[in-house]
C-alpha cells in the first residue's frame, strides 16, 4: 500500500542518515511537540529562467531542526507525519509560513514571485484542502497567482477523476499548479491533457546523466516537447552542472532549479542572493 511504501521509504532515508528504528519512533511521537516548539523551518530554493538568469519563483522545502538529533530531512519525517495524520496540521503550517513569507518579500520590495509548496497525498485528498488554501490566502493577503502547489505525478494519477475535480477548484481560485516528479508516475497522456495545470516539473533522475546519456536526452527532450505542445511551462529540477544547463537552454526550457544556481537556503540568505543577482547574474556554482 501507499502507507507501507511511505514507511519503507522513511526507514531507508533514516538509515542513510544513521537514524535507527528507535529514534525513528521517537521522531514520529515528537512531531506534535516539535511544531509547538517551532522546530520546523522552511528553506527556499530558487526557480530560475535559464535565458535571463532571473529568479521567477522559489520552492519551500521543510526541515526539522531537532534539538538532539540535528537537521532532519523531509524524506524521513514527512512519510511518518503522512502515516499518523500529523501531516494535516504540519501542512497547514507550511502553507501559512510560505504564503506569509512571500507576502513579506513583496511588501518589502524584495521580489514579486511565486512560492511553491509541496502537497502530500493525505493533504490533497482532504475534503477541506480548497477551503484551507482559500483561508490562508485570505489571512496572509497573498494573491493566488503567487502561490504554486506542487502535486506529484504519481499522486495525481491515483484517481484521475478526483484529481481533476480538486485541481479544477484550485485552478479556478487562481492558484498556480505544477505536476512534480514528472516522468516517474506513469501518466496517461490523455489525463495530463485534461488536468488544469500550469507546469510540469521534470524529475531530477532524468537530469543526472545529462548531457552525455542519449536516453536521458531523449526523455528530457520529449517531455519538453510535450509540455510545449500542451502549452504548459516546463521546469527541470536537479540541475547541477553547466553542461546540463547548456543542454536545457538549447531545448528552450522555461525554468530550472538545482544546486548549480542555489541549494535550498534560508529566507534571509535568499534576500542576499536576490540582491546579488541584481548586480551580477551568474550561474557559477556558489561556494
Ligand atoms: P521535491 O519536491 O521533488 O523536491 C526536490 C528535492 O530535490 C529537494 O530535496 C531539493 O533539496 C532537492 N534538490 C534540489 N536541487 C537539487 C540538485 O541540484 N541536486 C540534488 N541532488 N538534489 C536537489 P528535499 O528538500 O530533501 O525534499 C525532498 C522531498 O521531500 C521533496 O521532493 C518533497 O517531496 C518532500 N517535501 C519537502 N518539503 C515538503 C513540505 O513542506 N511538504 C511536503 N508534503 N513534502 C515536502
Ligand atoms: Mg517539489
Ligand atoms: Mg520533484
Ligand atoms: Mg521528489
Amino acid at each position: 500500500s501507499a502507507k507501507e511504501q511511505g514507511r519503507n521509504n522513511s526507514q531507508l532515508y533514516a538509515r542513510a542518515m544513521n537514524i535507527d528504528a528507535t529514534s525513528l519512533l521517537e521522531l514520529e511521537s515528537g512531531l506534535h511537540t516539535a511544531l509547538e516548539a517551532g522546530e520546523f523551518v522552511l528553506l527556499y530554493q530558487p526557480k530560475v529562467n535559464p535565458e535571463k538568469s532571473t529568479i521567477v519563483g522559489v520552492e519551500a522545502l521543510i526541515r526539522w531542526q531537532h534539538p538532539a538529533m540535528g537537521l532532519i530531512m523531509p524524506n524521513v519525517f514527512v512519510p511518518l507525519a503522512e502515516e499518523n495524520g500529523f501531516i494535516l496540521p504540519l501542512a497547514e503550517w507550511v502553507l501559512y509560513a510560505a504564503c506569509k513569507q512571500n507576502k513579506i518579500w513583496q511588501e518589502q520590495g524584495i521580489a514579486t514571485m511565486r512560492v511553491a509548496v509541496n502537497i502530500s497525498a493525505r493533504q490533497f485528498l482532504q475534503p477541506t484542502l480548497v477551503d484551507t488554501v482559500a483561508k490562508i490566502l485570505n489571512q496572509t493577503g497573498l494573491e493566488p497567482q503567487y502561490l504554486e502547489l506542487e502535486i506529484t505525478e504519481s499522486l495525481a494519477m491515483q484517481d484521475v477523476y478526483l484529481t481533476r475535480t480538486i485541481l479544477d477548484e484550485l485552478y479556478d481560485m487562481g492558484v498556480y499548479i505544477s505536476i512534480d516528479d514528472f516522468g516517474t508516475g506513469h501518466s496517461s497522456l490523455s489525463s495530463i491533457k485534461n488536468f488544469p495545470v500550469h507546469s510540469l516539473k521534470v524529475d531530477q533522475s532524468f537530469v543526472r546523466d545529462l548531457p552525455e546519456d542519449r536516453h536521458s536526452r531523449a526523455i528530457i527532450a520529449s517531455i519538453v516537447a510535450l509540455a510545449q505542445g500542451l502549452n504548459l511551462k516546463v521546469v527541470v529540477e536537479g540541475v547541477e552542472t553547466e553542461a546540463q544547463l547548456n543542454y536545457l537552454r538549447s531545448l528552450h526550457c522555461e525554468e530550472i532549479q538545482g544546486h548549480l544556481y542555489s541549494k535550498p537556503i534560508s529566507a534571509q540568505k535568499l534576500i542576499d542572493l536576490i540582491a546579488a543577482s541584481h548586480d551580477h547574474l551568474s550561474f557559477a556554482p556558489k561556494s
